[in-house]
């Protein structure tokens, strides 16, 4: 069976070295980010189990970046704070987060909290547990990738940047003049059915995932859109 993975979230290195140390002689893989802001790509290509994340980082505040996480995943979130006043606000604007730790705080205590958020949140029957599903579409930029329904596309340069214009706004309708504009280097050479025939094939693509589903919508006359409530 391969170890948990546990992401520490933590700027401060002898902290993210303690978590660590503690998680790791309990069983657990760790990897750590002295950054926030790249959790995000991370999680669309690694299967954590959960995320410590340190309120204070130097790139983004942990609370804000909790709700970003949240709109991708429902992975177990365990906050590190320093200040024991932020903790109402961890609470009480209820981010989505599992459980929080005031520094200084006791690595073996953290260690049997974390296994506890994970026998709640991990019961044996996954099919219990509908709304771990992952999110219909994954963005990973940096590895130029989208995920459908779990599975990797095969796509072109130009799918690969419609698709990503229309997953950073779902609902959004865009014209064809719009969409050319945003991908195309030089839209003066393009012309609109050009934007329709890369269209046909992304749809082809996400087709042979899922046959009955047809997450790109047309407007007549206007353009196309991803469909809101996938
Ligand atoms: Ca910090």
């Amino acid at each position: 069976m391969t170890k948990p993975l546990i992401l520490i979230v933590e700027d401060e290195p002898a902290i993210a070295d303690n978590i660590s140390y503690a998680l790791t002689t309990e069983g657990f893989d760790t990897h750590w980010l002295a950054e926030g802001r790249p959790v995000l790509s991370l999680l669309a290509s690694t299967p954590a189990a959960l995320i410590i994340l340190d309120i204070g980082l130097p790139d983004i505040n942990g609370m804000e970046l909790c709700k970003q996480i949240r709109q991708q995943t429902r992975i177990p979130i365990m906050f590190l704070t320093a200040r024991a006043e932020e903790i109402d606000k961890v609470v009480g604007l209820e981010i989505g987060a599992d459980d929080y730790m005031v520094k200084p705080f006791s690595p073996r205590e953290m260690t049997a909290r974390i296994k506890a958020i994970l026998r709640r949140t991990q019961p044996s029957d996954k099919s219990l547990e509908p709304q771990s599903a992952p999110s219909v579409f994954i963005l990973d930029e940096e590895k130029h990738r989208i995920t459908y329904l779990g599975e990797s596309l095969d796509l072109s340069r130009y799918e690969f940047l419609i698709l990503k214009l229309f997953i950073r706004r779902p609902g959004q309708v865009f014209s064809r003049d719009r969409l050319m504009e945003a991908v195309w280097d030089d839209p003066g050479m393009s012309m609109d059915r050009t934007i329709d025939a890369h269209i046909k094939n992304l749809r082809q693509k996400l087709r042979q995932i899922r046959p009955d589903l047809d997450p790109i919508q047309t407007h007549r006359g206007i353009g196309y859109s991803l469909k809101e409530d996938l």
